[in-house]
């Protein structure tokens, strides 16, 4: 069996940086965590936690007073009162949202103030939907162009001079926000479309799409809690395809395929798609043996 990687796979910049920021805080306050998932993969969220670093769902499950505690701020962001809320309780916040998030962030805020009415496309129990809803709280969240038509048509009824505008995940596909963009423009023509999808992802699903071509077989790796990975998988529909954490997760059968393709989502460490890569070439040497 021959293993082909994607030409773009594995941690973005915003993650990269992310972790960064981390293990720096982790080097100089007596205690840091996270608020929410640092990255949406189990066994980068072990690394961190075997540092020192904690994993916190809830701001309420610290305690009242921060004064010698970092909080590290995600990739995806939090919203502006969560953030001041824990500032007045004595944190020091360390601001790891990736600058592509804090764009969209400042870009629905300055939206907003202007008087346009902001549709956010995306997840509505996404992290980063979440965030950027802070910065704009009278946003319309749309997930699919059926939701973004229904409220871009009750829009021009209630308020038929309001300006629309859209932002969207970074996450998602080209295709999904453009669905979405047509969903609105049906009732709202002059909609302002900004473009927020990270290069990053584009890149990823590219490099998927063209490594498509040329194997028999997919595996991306990535964590399953992951929305990016998930999309990247989703994204293969005529190639035998398997979405894996780790390398525990390979199935047996992909030995049948003489090449099989290797991605990763943007939160997949490097060290877990090496592992893959070195299982998957040893399920070929050995047939279903994966044991060393
Ligand atoms: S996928 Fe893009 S927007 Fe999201 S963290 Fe990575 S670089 Fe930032």
């Amino acid at each position: 069996m021959n293993v082909i990687r994607a030409s773009a796979l594995g941690y973005c910049m915003g993650v990269r940086r992310a972790v960064s920021l981390a293990l720096d805080a982790a080097l100089s306050a007596p205690r840091v965590c996270v608020l929410g998932h640092l990255i949406h993969n189990p066994q980068a969220l072990e690394s961190l936690r075997e540092r020192g670093i904690e994993t916190i769902e809830h701001e309420n499950e610290l305690p009242r007073s921060l004064n010698d505690t970092a909080v590290i701020i995600r990739a995806h962001g939090i919203q502006p009162e969560v953030e001041r809320r824990l500032e007045r309780r004595g944190a020091r916040m360390v601001d790891a949202t990736c600058p592509r998030v804090k764009q969209s962030q400042i870009r629905a805020r300055t939206l907003s103030e202007a008087g346009y009415q902001v549709f956010l496309a995306g997840e509505k129990q996404h992290g980063e939907v979440a965030g950027i809803h802070g910065y704009a709280p009278d946003c319309f969240i749309v997930e699919n162009p059926a939701e973004a038509e229904y409220a871009a048509r009750r829009l021009r009824r209630e308020a038929p001079e309001k300006k629309a505008a859209l932002i969207g995940q970074t996450t998602l596909s080209p295709e999904e926000y453009r669905a979405v963009a047509r969903g609105i423009r049906a009732a709202l023509p002059d909609l302002l479309v900004i473009d927020t999808i990270c290069r990053a992802t584009r890149e990823r699903q590219a490099a998927l799409h063209e490594l498509c071509q040329a194997v028999d077989a997919v595996v991306v790796v990535g964590g399953r809690k992951s929305a990016n990975t998930r999309r990247l998988f989703a994204r293969v529909t005529d190639k035998p395809a398997w979405l894996v954490e780790d390398e525990a997760d390979i199935p047996p059968e992909t030995a049948r395929y003489p090449v099989i393709g290797l991605s990763a989502g943007a939160s997949t460490p490097d060290c877990v798609i090496d592992r893959v890569e070195y299982a998957l070439r040893r399920v070929a040497a050995h047939g279903s043996d994966r044991g060393a």
